[in-house]
């Protein structure tokens, strides 16, 4: 039984050792690599956690088979109900793993607790597939009749990021469930605790040993999923680079594979935005989680004379204080390797007018505040690169068509934003743009259920979306069964 997370404020609290979950029991896992668990606002290891090699994987491989076939056979309804119990349970503990996804990823905490709800509502999303995932069936010919039946594809395997570490893996999981899989989760190495809560909740609410599993590591352990013959299916969000090598790795063994990478988001903005919800809208987009989304403002295309709503934005991000309206970044060398972005981009010609650098909430921890970088070009790497921290890019542009023109250029496509009170000129530009999530005066356009989540080009490789309908789907295979009773001699070609 895993101890409850003790603490309720920001004071820094101490956890247990991050072990894999395998068949229902607490295992350490047999790697030889072991790394801190560092809470990011006070640079302190908070927990420790041991990588798992092959072996440990092939054991969670071994106990789902174990465990699927009696999974696979209970009425989905049945599978469902232990996401309604579920989500009672992450209600009751709602504050305990809002602060535990705080300890460990740095995020405030009213920010942990939008994750831990976002992560309820696909929940809540699982929950309703009774009442949406049937089959269709159709007579095709006098007598003759084809139906649709979505099947289990067995054991399934999951890699998330540091960013969501509760929100994430439930992208996943509830499609996964009551589509009959037994699932495996491989979290980040940075924030291993959260997932350690969620298999524990499941437990709780009743689902079977071995359906859902918990392996700790990084790489080893990534390579080992992507190459174990017995895992049928397997997703992954994190960065452009390692979603490509994953991609091919999985795809190379025969799996399913969708794999959602990095961004690079792009708010355009014009003169006759809306001065209030813009200033508010896209400093929220940039700040929010520190900049560590990826759907979180990166540049800001400047159409036109927005002088007025640049120095709104510059001025609201300006009041912002460390520690209390943004946390912190999640190491430190993230934190080095933004402020190379922002230096960079100084020696490139593009100023700073608001300069996050320096700025702390504490001694330990790992800190940026919010940054303006103005006048930033295309061959400038901060507006170009993925930078993953609280540091908007400003391009000027004389019309929407230059604006166009430098976001499609970027290969990644994972959202974009426009900020207007022209329905025309939004129409524009959500009808041309190279993006999956697009937002009109919303500067994080995440698509909330049931619609799925998943961007375009190199921001994910693989066909579909990882929530919704669409990972209902990514988690099961269609059987097509065409039926005759009406045993009829005359002969067609169905005969
Ligand atoms: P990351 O790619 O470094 O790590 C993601 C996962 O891959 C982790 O579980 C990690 O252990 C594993 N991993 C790392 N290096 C590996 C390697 N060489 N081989 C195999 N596995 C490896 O990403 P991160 O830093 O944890 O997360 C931030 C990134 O995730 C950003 O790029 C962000 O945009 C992206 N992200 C994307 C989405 C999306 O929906 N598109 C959502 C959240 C985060």
């Amino acid at each position: 039984m895993l101890p409850s997370f003790s603490a309720s404020s920001y004071d820094f609290t101490e956890y247990v050792p991050a072990k894999n979950f395998i068949g229902g029991q607490w295992r350490d896992p047999s790697g030889a690599e072991e790394q801190p668990v560092l809470n990011p606002r006070h640079g302190k290891a908070m927990a420790s956690v041991r990588f798992s090699n092959a072996g440990d994987i092939d054991a969670a491989v071994q106990a789902a088979k174990t465990a699927v076939s009696e999974w696979a056979g209970l009425p989905l309804r049945e599978r469902a109900q232990i996401l309604y119990k579920a989500r009672e349970l992450m209600l009751r503990d709602l504050e305990e793993l809002s602060w535990l996804v705080s300890h460990e990823n740095g995020k405030l905490y009213d920010e942990a607790r939008a994750e831990v709800l976002k992560g309820i509502e696909c929940v809540e999303y699982g929950c309703s597939l009774p009442n949406i995932a049937s089959g269709n069936e159709l007579e095709v010919s006098r007598g003759v009749t084809c139906r649709l039946e979505y099947a289990p594809l067995g054991v399934v395997a999951g890699i998330t990021p540091f960013n969501f570490p509760f929100m994430v893996p439930l992208w996943m999981i509830p499609q996964a469930l009551v589509g009959g899989n037994a699932f495996i989760l491989k979290p980040s190495e940075q924030v291993p605790l959260s997932a350690l809560k969620l298999v524990e909740i499941f437990r709780e609410a009743g689902l079977p040993d071995g359906v859902l599993q918990v392996v700790q590591g990084g790489r080893e352990a990534v390579e080992a999923l992507c190459d174990h013959p017995g895992i049928a299916a397997l997703a992954f969000v994190g960065s452009t680079r390692v979603a490509k090598l994953v991609y091919g790795r999985a795809c190379a063994t025969g799996k399913r594979a969708l794999c959602l990478g990095g961004a690079k988001n792009h708010l355009v903005i014009v003169p006759d935005a809306d001065p209030e919800v813009t200033i508010e809208n896209v400093v929220a987009s940039f700040t929010g989680c520190a900049g560590q989304r990826c759907m979180a403002a990166s540049v800001l295309m400047a159409v036109g004379d927005v002088d007025h709503l640049i120095d709104g934005i510059r001025e609201r991000a300006a009041r912002m204080v460390v520690g209390q309206d943004i946390g912190p970044i999640n190491l430190a060398q993230s934190v080095e390797r933004i402020e190379t972005y922002i230096a960079q981009a100084e020696q490139l010609g593009a100023k700073v007018i608001l300069d996050g650098r320096g700025k702390k909430a504490t001694d330990g921890g790992y800190w940026v505040g919010p940054t303006l970088i103005d006048g930033v070009t295309p061959e400038v790497p901060a507006g170009t690169e993925e930078i993953f921290g609280p540091v908007l890019s400003i391009m000027r542009v004389p019309n929407l068509e230059a604006a166009l023109q430098i976001e499609n250029a970027n290969p990644y496509g994972n959202a974009s934003s426009i900020y207007t009170t022209s329905g025309d000129v939004a129409a524009k530009i959500m009808g041309h743009v190279e993006a999956g999530m697009c937002g009109v005066n919303v500067g994080v356009p995440v698509p909330r259920e049931p619609f799925g989540f998943g961007g375009w080009n190199d921001s994910k490789f693989g066909h579909g979306n990882i929530t919704g309908w669409d990972g209902y789907r990514f988690w099961t295979r269609q059987r097509k069964i065409t039926t005759k009773w009406a045993l009829q001699k005359d002969q067609t070609w169905m005969s």
